[in-house]
């Protein structure tokens, strides 16, 4: 079972939360200030936080930054006003994403569940091998060296994640949604759009023809699907 860290001092909202994630089949631990949520962290092992940032003690900005002093433990702000600026002085000291109050319970579990697929898909890339091969294209995540029909170069480091994420799916069809999520997370700035200038790029060096493509092929309407050939 996932255990969550709460901390947040309003008791309406963080009973609230306990209920409502211990429904979903989180383990919830509360702490009502910043002081008590970091005892917690160095007591209890957790798989995600969620930081209100306004806290008696210490707040939530000083939290999370003692926690990254000794972990990656995903961290969701609660940030109490559609500030941009708490929004960027909380992704800037390593929190994962946050959300602004008010918000709604299915938002919060949406962004919940998208921060562990995020880990789930990072863990199993660092178990496998760096290399990637399928039909007469490799590509190699440790190098960005590709090749391929149209030829060997280097790419970027989100051009070969964007490869690694349909790769992993293969067979699958993948949404843009979903790869932007995947790839560039839930903070993505990029469009949809972007999605498919990647994948145009990267049709010219693993394509015969990028203009039929067969690799990366197109899901009319939804987003792409890879054939590696060998399924
Ligand atoms: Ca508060």
């Amino acid at each position: 079972m996932r255990r969550i860290l709460v901390v947040e001092d309003e008791p309406n909202l963080a009973a609230g939360l306990e209920m409502n994630l211990s429904a979903e089949g989180y383990e919830v631990v509360i702490a009502q200030d910043g002081i008590s949520g970091l005892e917690m962290f160095n007591k209890i092992e957790f798989d995600l936080a969620i930081l209100d940032i306004m806290l008696p003690g210490m707040d939530g900005i000083s939290l999370c930054k003692e926690i990254r002093k000794s972990s990656h433990l995903p961290i969701i702000f609660l940030t109490a006003r559609d500030g941009d600026k708490d929004k960027i002085q909380g992704l800037s000291v390593g929190a994962d994403d946050y959300i602004t109050k008010p918000f709604n319970l299915e938002e919060l579990l949406h962004r919940i569940a998208s921060v562990f697929r995020r880990i789930s898909w990072q863990g199993a890339k660092e178990e496998k091998s760096d290399i990637i091969r399928f039909g007469d294209c490799h590509l190699d995540m440790q190098t960005l060296e590709v090749s391929g029909p149209g030829g060997a170069t280097t790419i970027s480091r989100k051009e070969a994640q964007v490869v690694k994420y349909l790769y992993e799916r293969r067979g699958q069809t993948v949404s843009r949604d979903s790869l932007l999520d995947g790839v560039w997370g839930y903070n993505a700035f990029p469009s949809t759009r972007t999605v498919d200038n990647f994948i145009l790029r990267l049709r010219k060096i693993f394509e015969k023809d990028p203009s039929k493509p067969t690799v990366i092929k197109s899901i009319r309407g939804v987003g792409y699907r890879f054939d590696s050939g060998d399924s």
